[in-house]
């Protein structure tokens, strides 16, 4: 045996060696989380028809949203957030491009069978994050293409499904809850069929879950559209005639329940301060379901129109530390800037080759003051037509012929800011305005696409 001096010194070193150690891996833990914080987690929780009202915090008298509420409450409630398309397909392709719809190929609802889908030249925002590391994975309804061969053929032909466009899994119905034959898939095989409804908000929620904690020591991306609040409604047994507003009220408070338990695993994971969690609906509620369908009060319309109602969705964004808590942020915000804006959190590098249309909107989710939109204006697209543009408070809606100013139609201006239920047409007493922003659709339809204004008589 060694002498004790022997010991001793051995001791000390072993000692310094072990604190050096300690450092190190103190070091390294922390440059770890630095790496990681670089490249923040991302959830993306897109609802189907839910209407602008239909969250506490947007003024729902009935429908009770604790966890989402409580979301805002830490994070930023957006006002004037808007999706590119009052339909779930191409609302989907400029969430997950940046693009407006019709640069995606996808400016309609796509029914099955169907051979097409996203445009397989754009990338999606998992395309986009992939190569940094992430995780990623698609939970829910997809409803932007499955393949040449139908769902349940063999996997080389499911080129537009999620997991040949950037998701490492996939797991949800593949298009609207209402068309058939309405499988649940799981990668590219069909595992049930129909799907069973009441369950799939239970079994989307127990999946994403399970994706957190699997990805937890690395980045991840996790996509969320829900396939409700979209008709047929169908809840879980637990939250079944539960709320005040019947069926659609219980499909809500499941999604509401689904969020925070999205919340609290992160919390319990230790991951808030390095998670954007993103909560907003693909397109407005469908009204002519009745109470079956969503509300957009104070707004105009819904799903279909290219009034406020079908384009302007109930948002919510948390990010502890890095979005104030309990901000309001009424600057024009588009579903198209989440590429940009996530890329740029994360350090990605942008598509090439072509244009997109968000923009990085990162001072206006930090409550960076003074703060403002990128956009000088926002087209509202149905199908291939420009219907109406906003260019600040200002829209417009257009008609064909306008940029001849002979316009097939009564064009309708409103000052949103005072007006936000487009009910008082003001175009008479602005003309300088009507001109303006007419320029404006004409310029946007030169650069994105599509035809100038809503179809109107023909002479
Ligand atoms: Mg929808």
């Amino acid at each position: 045996m060694a002498s004790a001096r022997m010991d001793r010194r051995q001791f000390l070193a072993s000692l310094g060696g072990a604190v050096a150690a300690g450092v190190t891996a103190a070091v390294l833990g922390r440059d770890a989380r630095a790496g990681q914080a670089d490249k923040p987690n991302v959830v993306i929780i897109f609802t189907d028809d839910q209407g602008y009202q239909d969250l506490g915090c947007f003024g729902s008298p009935q429908i009770r949203t604790p966890h989402v509420d409580r979301m805002a409450a830490e994070g930023m409630k957006f006002t004037d957030f808007y999706v590119a398309a009052p339909v779930c397909s191409p609302s989907r392709a400029a969430l997950l491009t940046g693009c407006y719809p019709i640069r995606t190929g996808v400016t309609a609802v796509l029914f099955p069978p169907q051979k097409g889908g996203l445009s397989l030249e754009k990338r999606t925002l998992a395309e986009i994050l992939k190569p940094l590391g992430y995780a990623t994975a698609c939970i829910g309804k997809w409803h932007l293409g499955t393949g040449t061969q139908a769902v349940g053929g063999l996997p080389q032909h499911a080129e537009f499904m999620p997991t040949s466009r950037g998701f490492d899994m996939y797991f949800g119905i593949p298009y609207s809850n209402d068309m058939k034959p309405c499988p649940v898939v799981r990668g590219t095989e069909v595992i049930e069929e129909p799907a069973k409804q009441d369950t799939l908000t239970q079994r989307y929620t127990e999946e994403a879950v399970r994706f957190i904690r699997a990805n937890k020591d690395r980045p991840f991306f996790l996509y969320l559209p829900h396939t409700m609040p979209h008709v047929p409604l169908a809840a879980g047994e637990t939250f079944r005639d539960k709320s005040p507003r019947g069926l659609y009220g219980d499909v809500i408070e499941e999604i509401d329940a689904s969020t925070g338990a999205i919340l609290k695993t992160l919390r319990d994971l230790g991951l808030d301060d390095r998670t954007l969690v993103v909560f907003t609906s693909d397109n407005g509620p469908w009204l002519s379901k009745g109470k079956n369908g969503g509300c957009a009060k104070p707004l105009r319309d819904g799903k279909f129109s290219t009034y406020e109602g079908g384009f302007r969705m109930p948002t919510v964004m948390r990010w502890p530390g890095r979005i104030p808590a309990g901000s309001v942020c009424r600057e024009m915000v588009l579903s198209m800037d989440l590429v940009p804006t996530v890329a740029g959190l994360a350090g990605a590098t942008l598509p090439t080759g072509y244009d997109l249309d968000g923009r990085d909107v990162r001072p206006v989710l930090e409550g960076r003051p003074g703060a403002k939109t990128p956009h000088e204006a926002f087209f509202y697209y149905k199908g291939n037509r420009l219907e109406a543009v906003r260019s600040g408070t200002w829209k417009l809606i257009v008609f064909e012929g306008a940029e001849k100013g002979q316009p097939r139609g009564t064009m309708e201006l409103y000052d949103l800011a005072t007006d936000i239920g487009e009910e008082k047409n003001v175009a008479d007493a602005h003309p300088d305005v009507v001109q303006r922003l007419t320029a404006l659709a004409v310029a946007g339809v030169a650069r994105v696409g599509g035809n100038l204004g809503r179809a109107g008589k023909k002479k």
